[in-house]
Parts: structure tokens; sequence; C-alpha cells
């Protein structure tokens, strides 16, 4: 009976093994679903020319996701990768700047989904920089984005490797920068808002990267993968309101009229870029269209009970 058992256990562990490398070897695939989703936002995948926000503080990204470098003689930080593909496009948009990729030391990550981890594992790769999450995103961006609370396997991307966990609060120092992690869970478990300040002679701004606080076709009701859900939430509308903001930035630049304060800019408005009601006016409209949709599956739950 023993050796029976032992080649029973034996067998699953092999069997196991095979399975571990199955997975680790599987090279990573797009599947329908993300590529429509894709497809159907063009602007995350069109290029945009780089440049300066304020100071050290550069756009980077696809003209429709905020993709950030933070500049400092000791050292780079960017903060997300955009979707699958984009990867090419943002080390392209760095090399303009005259940016060395190895001298980027960190990536950070606004939260794990596709659009902005989705090619954090090949710039990691490319630049050897460290990544950095919060703490309750890690999972997530381990499984590539499969087995999400709200989108299940839909939009999954490259497994990312996170060399650092941050917590709520959570100051990090490279060199000169300082950058802290504000957690602002809900549409993520560990979404942040990433702040900084970028100095120009001795005018320093606080800079913010504003988390997203939408929640797109997500179960606010009995979600069992994600029980604090509208708690996280209501947290997170009155966290991102109350940080100092000069310059909001956000994941999509839409979230925070990025593109109509640059075009206002270039138009000769030089504080257009400005804008110290940003991060309220985003959390208050979130709020608003948060609540609205819980009151709506309030109502569809009292209906069916
Ligand atoms: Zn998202």
């Amino acid at each position: 009976m023993r050796w029976l058992i032992t080649a029973m256990l034996l067998s699953g562990l092999m069997a196991q093994g095979v399975q571990a490398q199955a997975v680790s070897q599987k090279p990573f695939q797009i599947p329908a679903s993300e590529r429509k989703n894709t497809a159907e936002n063009p602007s995350w995948t069109a290029p945009q020319k780089p440049f300066r926000v304020y100071a050290n503080t550069w756009y980077v990204g696809p003209r429709g996701l905020g993709v950030f470098l933070i500049t400092a003689p000791t050292g780079h930080v960017l903060i997300d990768g955009g979707v699958p593909g984009d990867a090419a496009l943002i080390e392209a948009n760095i090399r303009r700047l005259g940016v060395h990729l190895r001298d980027i030391k960190w990536i950070l990550n606004t939260h794990a989904h596709y659009d902005h981890a989705g090619d954090i594992a090949q710039l990691a790769h490319d630049t050897g920089a460290q990544v950095i999450a919060n703490e309750a995103d890690i999972p997530l961006l381990e499984r590539g984005g499969l087995d999400d609370p709200n989108f299940g396997d839909r939009f999954p991307y490259a497994p990312v490797r996170v060399t650092r966990a941050v917590t709520d609060g959570e100051r990090l120092h490279l060199g000169d920068l300082v950058l802290t992690a504000h957690a602002t869970p809900g549409h993520t478990k560990g979404n942040t808002t990433w702040t900084w300040v970028s100095c120009e002679g001795k005018r320093c701004l606080h800079m913010v990267d504003v988390g997203s606080l939408s929640a797109p076709g997500f179960k606010l009701i009995d979600n069992a993968k994600y029980p604090n859900i509208v708690k996280d939430f209501e947290r997170s509308f009155a966290m991102v309101a109350a940080l100092p903001c000069d310059m909001p930035l956000a994941p999509h630049p839409g979230m925070v009229n990025f593109w109509a304060r640059v075009a206002r800019h270039a138009q000769g408005d030089a504080q257009a870029l400005v804008d110290p009601e940003g991060c309220r006016v985003y959390a208050q409209q979130a709020r608003k269209n948060f609540e609205a949709e819980l009151a709506k599956q309030r109502a569809e739950a009292a209906t069916t009970k």
C-alpha cells in the first residue's frame, strides 16, 4: 500500500512539474477578446511624440495611455508599460529623448490590467529595471492578468516578475528621486496613485499619476473574488480628492483632460498644464458614476431576490 501511495504522490509531483514547465515555456498568446478590445481603442497603440510635461517628468506613452518617465542623475523611473506590443513604441520615445534604456532603474505600475502592465515584462527585460507594485496587485501581475476578479481571463499579458512590493504611503528613494505610493484600491486590489515632486528652479509642483477609479462592468454586489470592492472604492475616492495635486496625470490621459490642457499649453497658455482642482474633480466625477452604478446594481439585486 505504501509503495502505491508513494507512486501516486510521485506521479502527481511529476505531473505538476511537467505542467509548471509547460506553463512557463508557453509563449504569450493574445486572445481574440483582447485583440478586439485593443482594436477598438486605437489610441492605445497610436504613436505620440515624447515631450516634457514639467521639469524632469516626460510623456513617453502612446497617445491614449499615460506612460511617464521621471529622470534624475541617479537613475530614471518609468511608470506603466502600455498594452502588449507597446514596448517598442515606448522605448523608441525614451531613446528619442536621449535617455539610455539601461539608465532606467525602476518600473512602477499603477494597476495590473493589460493596458498598463501589458508590456512591463518586455520593458523590464530590455532596461534591466526593477519592477515595483503594490503588494495586493502582485498575484495578478504574476498571473499575467489571468483570473482577474472582474475580467476573468479576457485580458492577459506576459506575466510580470515583481522585484519589490510597496504598501500604502510608502516612500521610495532612488538617489534624488522620491516617489510615494498611495493605495487607491477598487479598480484592482492593488491600484496605486503615484506622487512625486518635480522642480523647475525654485518652482516645485506636486505631480500625481492618479490611479483609475472606474468600475467598467464590475460586479459591485456579492463579488466573491473581491468582497471589499465597494468599501475600497469609497476609500479611494476620498484619498485621491485629498491629495496635494498641482499637475494631475493619469494612466488614461482623458481622465484628467490631459490633451485639452496640452493643446492650451501649446497655444501659449503657460499655466494650462497646472490644474490644482484636477484630482478632486476626477475623484468626484468617478464617485458619481460609481454611486449611480451601485444604485442600479442594488435595485437589480432587490428585484431578483
Ligand atoms: Zn484598468
